[in-house]
């Protein structure tokens, strides 16, 4: 989203919770996710009367619950799509979308290339824990073949997605990653993206202690590698090579790709205006996209 529209306002960290006690479980890595998205809200000055959370289904998805602002707990994997439709509407709000592997990629797998390809004005931070918490423990689209559960008990026969890849694949336009483990690394890279005028996604890897045997805090501390100091974010190449090091046993952590693009509303824009007067065709008179 942009916040360029948003009020700037003077709020600590703590102004961002809501009234909801947490839920998760003992030692989870969603914790520190969601302080990092506090500490981001606050950094950047959004005014929560401004800020939409939208999620779909699952452990990351009840996040918005526990933000202080409005949100919509939507249905599983529709979390992006109900944001297009948010943002095209209302233009004069920050909107993040809030959740996990196996609701972005599995279930709302159909709705992620859109996003990127349209360049969307919102902000998507996938927890990404590498299995289905709230169900319980079944593999998802970014389980590594050597986790066991209760649906691979002898570990799983497919390998993993890469979700950065597949983000920089389909054009969007600022990609980040990090951990749980790094909250205030989280909270900068968020802070960047709610700061860019177009589809941010940042992949935050998270522990998920209580079905995810392999994927624990040690080892996300062994697999992240900064992202090199000097490395050029408007060279998309350079972030594909970046991103591939998920695949061969290492894996990026800071911001890997940052351009500017016309996003959906500012090319909808140009369209509406296009057919301005058009008796037939009243656009504005069915969504208000004059706001600024
Ligand atoms: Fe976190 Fe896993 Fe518990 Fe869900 S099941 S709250 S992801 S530790
Ligand atoms: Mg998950």
């Amino acid at each position: 989203m942009s916040i360029m529209a948003v009020n700037k306002v003077d709020l600590k960290p703590k102004d961002y919770k809501s009234e909801v006690p947490v839920v998760w479980c003992p030692g989870c890595g969603h914790y520190g996710i969601l302080n990092a998205i506090y500490r981001a809200l606050s950094e950047a000055g959004v005014d929560p009367s401004q800020l939409i959370c939208i999620s779909g289904i699952g452990c990351s998805s009840r996040s918005p619950y526990f933000i202080n602002s409005y949100k919509m707990h939507t249905l599983h994997g529709r979390a992006g799509a109900v944001a297009t439709g948010a943002q095209l509407v209302r233009r004069d709000l920050a909107i993040m979308v809030l959740g996990g592997d196996g609701d972005g990629f599995s279930i709302g797998g159909g709705h992620m290339p859109h996003l990127a390809r349209k360049n969307v004005d919102i902000t998507y931070v996938l927890f990404d824990n590498g299995i289905y918490g709230l169900t319980k423990g079944q593999y998802s689209p970014t389980s590594r073949p050597e986790m066991k559960a209760y649906t691979t008990p002898y570990g799983g026969p497919e390998e993993p997605m890469n979700p950065l890849l597949y983000m920089l694949t389909y054009g969007a336009t600022y990609v980040a990653q990090a951990f749980a483990g790094k909250p205030g690394i989280c909270a900068e890279l968020i802070r960047g993206g709610l700061e860019h005028r177009g589809f941010s996604y940042i992949n935050i890897y998270s522990q998920c202690p209580s079905f995810n045997k392999v994927d624990t805090i040690d080892h996300y501390r062994d697999l992240m590698e900064s992202v090199p100091r000097d490395h050029d974010v408007t060279d998309l190449g350079a972030a594909i090579t970046l991103a591939r090091q998920s695949s061969e046993g290492k894996a990026p952590m800071g911001l890997l790709y940052k351009v500017e693009r016309p996003t959906l509303d500012q090319r909808m824009q140009v369209m509406i205006d296009q057919v301005g007067g058009h008796p037939d065709y009243d656009l504005n008179q069915i969504v208000d996209l004059n706001r600024p």
